[in-house]
């Protein structure tokens, strides 16, 4: 049946959760981190089942996409889960511009695109169509547990809590940016942490450091896999964090993570 309910709203499911940060292709550390948190991943010939502990919910922060050598399986696991109701994600920046990409949109395929646009090569026409259903069902944030969770890929201000319009969006996307460029061409972004003050937890990606940053009942779980980091969840309402090491360095970024800080 039809609901008014918009996307955002999930305050009915209350966990517990194992939010998992930026993965950007990178499938062999998303298998293992699954594996550490409980899940089992079995791969048969190109198809993926993976079967979850008991109630347990994951949610990706977004960016699932680029960058990392496995991309097109990043979506199988993602997409799988969720068809069996144990993922849910939110759309990232990387994935509304690879969501342009699939759908014929002529984009840059900058900051890691040609990687996935190389991989989608490899597969069928199928898989492309299943993959732009998926991508296309990606809420722009999610409101979890009662209203004690939010899940925004770049951040979300308590304010736009419950709401959404072309400027939440694009907060939720790509976060409190003035509209310049640093040196290394990257956006200059405001640290809405910083000010926030909600009672709502918000948990994040979008920007990579070496570590978890938490900021006034926001944290920031992006620990940069892609860049050679590690990939993190962070279980909820445990508050624990579960890390595996990046087996390689999978893309050079502008700059080293260890340079990298908000
Ligand atoms: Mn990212």
């Amino acid at each position: 049946m039809a609901t008014d309910r918009p996307s955002f709203d999930r305050r009915e499911l209350t966990g517990p959760f194992d939010l998992i940060g930026d993965v950007h292709g990178c499938a062999d550390e998303l298998e293992e981190l699954l594996g550490l948190l409980g899940y089992g991943v079995e791969w048969s010939g190109g198809d993926v089942r993976v079967t979850a502990p008991a109630g347990r919910i994951v949610v990706f922060v977004g960016d699932l996409v680029d960058r990392g050598p496995r991309t097109p399986d990043v979506l199988r696991i993602a997409m799988a889960m969720a068809e069996q109701g144990d993922a849910l994600c939110v759309d990232g920046n990387h994935d509304n511009k690879f969501a342009r990409w699939i759908n014929g949109a002529n984009v840059k395929a900058a900051h890691g695109l040609q990687a996935s646009i190389d991989q989608m090569a490899a597969e069928d026409p199928a898989f492309h169509a299943r993959v732009r259903k998926y991508l296309a069902s990606l809420p722009p944030y999610l409101w979890l547990d009662d209203g004690k969770l939010v899940v925004a890929h770049a951040g979300l201000k308590d304010e736009m809590i419950c709401h959404v319009n072309g400027k939440i969006r694009s907060f939720a996307l790509y976060g409190d940016t003035t509209g310049e460029t640093d040196g290394f061409g990257n956006p200059v972004r405001r640290n809405w942490a910083l000010e926030y003050r909600g009672e709502a937890a918000i948990v994040y990606g979008h920007v990579a450091a070496p570590d978890v940053q938490e900021t006034n009942n926001t944290w920031c779980i992006d620990t940069g896999c892609c860049f050679g980091g590690r990939l993190t969840a962070l279980r909820w309402p445990e508050r624990e964090l579960v890390s595996v090491p990046a087996r390689q360095v999978w893309f050079e970024g502008s700059r080293p993570l260890s340079e990298r800080t908000r």
